[in-house]
């Protein structure tokens, strides 16, 4: 499993859109398979654990904030390479700049507001699926 597998999330700014639907059939289309998936709404204090990382970062507070403001979808999806294949097929972090088709251009409104979070590296891929997902949760 170790390489075949990311973490993503479709952010509030989506959900309250209404393209849960559209966001997973392009992962879907993609070729990817649902490992793991829940509807849930982080507290804060979860937002800030889960982007610690960023913490150093001027925009962390407004990410935090914004990533606990409304319901999300997280799910693992497995694929051969899952990491870098999902991070081309969401686009750049700034929708503005992503390319053509991708999800984040489709469905992202800004730098923050983009859509769709996706892990960077299989090292935190694996960290951000122990976040959410329990053993018996994958499938
Ligand atoms: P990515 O999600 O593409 O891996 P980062 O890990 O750098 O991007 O940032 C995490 C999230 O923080 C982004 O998806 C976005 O929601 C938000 N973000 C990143 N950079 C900025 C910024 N300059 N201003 C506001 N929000 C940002
Ligand atoms: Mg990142």
């Amino acid at each position: 499993m170790i390489g075949r597998t990311t973490l993503m999330m479709i952010k509030p700014d989506a959900i309250s859109k209404g393209y849960i639907g559209a966001i997973l059939a392009k992962i879907n289309d993609a070729g990817f398979k649902i490992v793991a998936m829940k509807y849930l709404k982080l507290t804060l204090k979860q937002a800030e654990e889960f982007y610690k990382v960023h913490s150093d970062k001027g925009f962390y507070n407004n990410l935090t904030q914004f990533m606990s403001s409304g319901p999300i979808v997280a799910a693992i999806i497995e694929k051969d390479n899952a990491v870098d294949d999902y991070r081309k097929l969401i686009g750049a972090t700034d929708p503005g700049k992503a390319d053509e088709g991708t999800v984040r251009k489709l469905y992202g409104a800004s730098i923050e507001n983009n859509a769709v979070h996706g892990s960077d590296s299989d090292e935190n891929a694996i960290i951000e699926s122990d976040f959410f997902f329990s053993k018996l949760e994958r499938f």
